[in-house]
């Protein structure tokens, strides 16, 4: 007897062929086949009648097969079934290419269903390759909501509903992990009934019902697990780091600007934070240009300065040795040894040692990578700045207090938990404590998101900028337009500014293309356009050390513009440069291109964003308009979660549940519900063992988003 567990290639009905392509769906068991979900449904419920039919509408006839022929077009090589169907108001034409089996089942006085566009051409209206079922057969494929599965080579939608018809039953067996009373409380469906609504849905609303009952599945598991890390989180211990006000006024009152109101707030709940004995779990949100390295270096002062060490992780080694640059400079007047260890950098700088407050690398002193690690443990670095890598290699620490992380918006839901996980076992030389731990995000969260997502820790939000900023002037260039936007190139980098021309690279298996059309460009741009300027090329297959010198020499001037792809990291700081240039602009999530637009406003010189596009359509072209109309990055990452999902978004694909609930993601009425519930469970049986279905759930979801 059949039942979830079966394999699909015992299934009699299923062709051995395609359990190979069932198999890189991941599809092995009858089980898995029913968890494999439509991604959206094409509307044939309303019958029309054939008088009543419209050119380019789409709609479902019912009626009786009066003529079919094959037809075939030796020129083009090519068999036409061409059909004429007829109801109590008209007769309408059918046509199908190459599929010639069709007139075999089409045969004169048989009932049949229609559905799908309609055309017109000089003999009047007719259905081009419509989907069609005999009468007789239960609606599947005409006639009612219809789903529409992800297509994979060889498998197609109409063949996964066949199959799907058959095995529907088997629902039944499906146990339900979300407890009856939460399923009875929110009035949804349980899990069997839900699936077989999401396959064949007799109703919109069945269907909604279903859509709701995953998408508050989805976001209770989340809730569930968010719920959890910050429990274990707060069982944990830290050191109390004393305020020290004094020293604080004392290091504000020496920075060249005076700080943001944002920054005061951000900065005054992180220092109140880590005076608790309990370890700090924090994300400071804020836009690029936000000033988010000043509230970081207060958090490392106050550290330091209580006798702990602090760390600072970047996203990529460039960053990493920007940090260090700075954060250096801005502690030129403390007695503070500061390191930055990555793979290709092992330095120090030592702050009253140097005679010159300007850092540059002649400051720095270089060492081996075993002496800085010494360093770390007997506690004479104060301070280490480093990529992540830090973290996950086997880095001892004297006493290690505080850790700081500064991502970028491309670091996941996922990664983070790691990176949770990771710091509870760090060696940080503090028995029985665990260090406070400081995330700085690069793009700002809508808050909507913050409370799915990132439940387990406390907000502190940059929302306002240094007053000193001008806004970043931007404008969409169509491909005819491209050359004023050189000819302005020109006269800004003959007033002596600097450019950064940036081109997209979507996909990892790009790589090779990326290489092409980076070389391409920057030769196209050296020799045609700017024959007489210096231009750089960085791209990812650029080893990183020289990456490090052709971002050293833009900042250096050496050159007007840098073409770089999107996959190196141009977080670099060149006050100088006042025009970004970004080919292919529609390729891009509306805040990648605000974090390209970073870039550049980086001083109180006036800037510009160039967005080239070549796409014409409105859709994209009213995306991009968003970038036109404000310059406020939370705006802006609102509009983009919008359009993209939070999925995309947070770069994290949860796999294992349909798209369609993913839609409802950003429902806040259904979040907040979602929290309420996972809070009474959670307080009901802390470790699950009252719900195990619901245990073995959320086992499996956290293993889907460690593994992606
Ligand atoms: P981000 O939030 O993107 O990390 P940074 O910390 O790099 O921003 O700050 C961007 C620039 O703004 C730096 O040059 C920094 O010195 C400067 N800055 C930071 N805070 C202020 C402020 N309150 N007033 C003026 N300039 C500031
Ligand atoms: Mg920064």
């Amino acid at each position: 007897m059949d039942n979830l567990k079966t394999k699909l290639e015992d299934i009699p009905k299923i062709n051995k062929r395609y359990v190979p392509i069932l198999k890189k769906l991941n599809l092995e068991t009858v089980g898995d086949f029913l968890l494999h979900f439509p991604f959206r449904y094409e509307d044939y419920s309303e019958r029309i009648l054939i008088e009543n039919l419209e050119a380019g509408s789409t709609a479902t006839v019912m009626g009786e097969v009066v003529q079919s022929k094959l037809i075939r077009t030796w020129k083009r090589k090519m068999m036409i079934t061409e059909c004429f169907v007829s109801d109590e108001t008209g007769t309408v034409r059918a046509v199908w290419f190459n599929q010639p089996y069709i007139s075999d089942s089409l045969v004169a006085g048989k009932g049949v269903r229609l559905s799908g566009k309609i055309s017109e051409d000089t003999n009047g209206l007719f259905f081009s390759n419509p989907a069609w079922e005999l009468s007789s057969r239960t609606p599947t494929n005409t006639g009612r909501l219809v789903p529409i599965y992800p297509e994979t080579e060889g498998l197609t939608s109409k063949w996964i509903r066949w199959q799907m018809q058959n095995l529907i039953k088997h629902a039944e067996e499906l146990v339900d992990p979300l407890p009856e009373n939460i399923l009875k409380g929110l009035h949804l469906p349980k899990l069997s009934e839900a699936v077989k609504f999401l396959h064949f849905p007799e109703t919109l609303r069945q269907f909604e019902l279903a859509q709701k009952r995953f998408a508050f599945q989805q976001m209770f598991l989340i809730q569930l697990a968010t719920q959890r890390v910050k429990i274990s989180w707060e069982k944990q211990n830290a050191v109390s780091i004393a305020f020290n006000e004094t020293l604080t006024k004392y290091f504000v009152s020496s920075l060249p600007f005076a700080l943001t109101n944002a920054q005061r707030k951000a900065a005054f709940q992180i220092l109140k934070d880590m005076e608790k004995p309990l370890p700090m779990n924090r994300l400071l949100n804020g836009d690029v240009g936000s000033g988010k390295t000043v509230v970081a270096a207060m958090a490392s002062l106050s550290t330091i300065n209580a006798g702990f060490q602090a760390s600072l992780m970047a996203p990529t080694e460039v960053l990493a040795r920007q940090h260090f640059e700075s954060i250096s400079k801005l502690f030129a007047k403390q007695n503070f040894k500061i390191a930055l260890l990555t793979n290709s950098y092992q330095l120090l700088s030592h702050s009253v040692e140097r005679e010159t407050q300007n850092a540059n690398s002649s400051n720095f002193e270089k060492v081996s990578r075993k002496e800085l690690l010494e360093q770390l443990v007997s506690g004479k670095i104060n301070l280490v700045i480093g990529t992540h890598a830090l973290i996950q290699e086997a880095v001892k620490f004297k006493n290690l207090a505080l850790i700081i992380i500064d991502e970028q918006h491309r670091f996941g839901v996922s990664q983070r938990a790691f990176l949770q996980q990771k710091i509870e076992s760090i060696n940080d030389g503090l028995p029985g404590k665990i260090p406070h731990l400081l995330t700085m995000t690069a793009t700002p969260i809508p808050r909507t998101l913050t409370l799915v997502f990132f439940g387990n820790l406390d907000l502190s939000v940059l929302d306002e900028m240094p007053k000193n900023r001008k806004p970043i002037i931007t404008k969409i260039v169509s491909t005819r337009e491209r050359n004023e936007t050189y000819d302005f190139v020109r006269s800004e980098i003959a007033s002596g500014h600097q450019v950064f021309v940036i081109l997209p690279l979507v996909e990892e298996s790009e790589k090779l293309t990326e290489l092409k059309a980076a070389t391409q460009e920057h030769r196209r741009l050296s020799e045609e356009i700017f024959p007489d300027l210096s231009l750089g090329l960085l791209h990812g297959r650029i080893k990183s050390d020289e990456k490090e010198k052709v971002m050293q020499d833009f900042k250096d001037k050496k050159y007007d513009i840098l073409v770089a792809t999107s996959v190196v990291e141009v977080g670099i700081d060149v006050p100088n440069a006042t025009v970004i240039i970004i080919e292919d602009a529609e390729r891009f999530g509306l805040s990648q291109l605000h974090q390209f637009r970073g870039r550049v406003g980086r001083s109180e010189l006036q800037s510009y964003c160039f967005l080239f596009t070549g796409s014409k359509t409105t859709k994209a072209k009213s995306r991009l308009g968003a970038m036109e109309k404000t310059s406020d990055g939370f705006k802006i990452a609102e509009e983009d979660l919008l359009l993209r999902g939070p999925g995309e978004f947070l770069g994290t694909r949860q796999s294992g549940l349909p798209d369609i609930a993913m839609e409802h993601i950003s429902n806040v009425k259904l979040i907040e519900i979602a929290h309420d519930y996972a809070e009474q469970t959670l307080a009901d049986s802390p470790d699950l063992s009252a719900f195990p279905l619901l245990q073995r759930e959320l086992g499996k979801f956290q293993q889907n988003i460690h593994l992606e």
